[in-house]
């Protein structure tokens, strides 16, 4: 028998996820964001869920071409554009869409004479101070972008910087101010930005991480009232049990003494796997539908868990890591970092199937 842990990857999460995208942002199109191999979850596995996206974007190249090669006909977008010349060849054999966000970027466009014209994402900074044009040159970047022989369409873009925490505005505000006399379509919502800042909808919405169910915010506590679903259930089970005194230690660096005597559950899951070395004594976790909490350090193979509140666990009990009773963000949060690092970083040793039961799209949409 494998090593009891594996991850199941929802595409029907996906799905319901992206419906909800859809009528929170009614009147956008979706860029559904699958960059980082589908944030973890795998292009391949959640592809079927993204029917009703209007495009897809991604930032490697070898990406967006598998999503050709998987039949996608609908637009794809390179999130930070080419990186050299001969990536402008690979964007039109593909059509594909670019982002441009520097000089250099229209230059490599400029030496090219491609049959199709490349549609391309006009990168603003409007206070990220990452990728794209500042407000001030924005303008005079649109007219070279323009002028450009094997540029197509030119819609506008920009990210924010903490649409996360809510002050959004001033960047808006340079956004349009900046574009005011620019035609185009207007894009600038992330995840973030979709639940929570109508205002910045515009034409093309970008979301990421509620694709997956995870919190924008990396705090499962602020996406409670939204309906997203897990898409990734990281599982395991106990292996092992232990029966403490008051006063004993476990694991390693003896982090965690036993107040009184209990059960702890050894759980096939480490480090090794994807799991925080970070999170500390009272991460969630459930053991046999019942929610208990990890004790002591998290070694490379193994975690414990406290199985008190789960008397009748033992070997062989199941264990949900994350997934849809205990949100990533949970475990995330209290090792110092949010869902999006622990999805992208589920380990390549971890064996990941696909629910079967994918709804077909009509039933969703008929639902939704
Ligand atoms: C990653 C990314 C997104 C999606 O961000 P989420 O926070 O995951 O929704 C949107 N736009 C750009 C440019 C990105 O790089």
């Amino acid at each position: 028998m494998p090593r009891p842990i594996a991850a199941r990857i929802h595409a029907d999460a996906v799905r319901h996820n992206l419906q909800l995208v859809k009528r929170t942002a009614a009147a956008s199109r979706v860029w559904a964001v699958i960059k980082a191999n589908a944030y973890g979850h795998g292009i391949e596995r959640i592809y079927p869920a993204l029917g009703n996206a209007d495009g897809i974007a991604l930032l490697d190249l070898d990406e967006a071409v598998r999503v050709r090669e998987l039949g996608w006909t609908k637009p794809v977008l390179l999130l930070e554009g080419v990186f050299e010349p001969k990536d402008v060849e690979t964007a039109e054999r593909h059509r594909l869409t670019v982002t441009v966000h520097c000089d250099d970027q229209l230059d490599m466009l400029k030496a090219v004479r491609p049959s199709e014209r490349i549609g391309v994402q006009l990168k603003m900074n409007s206070g990220m101070n990452r990728l794209g044009f500042r407000p001030a040159d924005f303008e005079h970047a649109w007219e070279r972008a323009s002028a450009i022989d094997a540029i197509g369409s030119i819609g506008l873009m920009s990210h924010f910087a903490n649409a996360d925490d809510g002050a959004i505005d001033w960047q808006i505000d340079e956004f349009d101010a900046a574009t005011r006399n620019l035609p185009g379509t207007r894009s600038l919502s992330n995840s973030a930005a979709v639940l929570w800042h109508p205002r910045a909808h515009r034409d093309w919405v970008r979301p990421g991480t509620i694709l997956y169910g995870a919190s924008p915010t990396g705090c499962a506590r602020h996406i409670e009232g939204v309906s997203l679903r897990a898409a990734m259930t990281l599982e395991s089970r106990i292996i092992g049990v232990q029966t403490l005194a008051a006063g004993e230690t476990i694991g390693y660096g003896r982090s965690y003494t036993a107040e009184r005597a209990m059960r702890i559950g050894v759980v096939a899951c480490g480090y090794a796997d994807g799991y925080p070395r970070h999170a500390p004594t009272g991460t969630p976790v459930i053991v046999d539908g019942v929610r208990t909490r990890i004790v002591g350090r998290v070694s490379m193979d193994m975690l414990t868990v406290d199985l008190t509140p789960c008397p009748a666990a033992g070997i062989g009990s199941a264990v949900e890591l994350w997934g849809e009773r205990v949100k990533v963000d949970e475990v995330a949060e209290p090792a110092g970092t949010i869902g999006y690092e622990l999805l992208c970083a589920l380990a390549q040793r971890v064996p990941v199937s696909v629910d079967a039961a994918v709804a077909s799209e009509e039933s969703e949409t008929a639902s939704a």
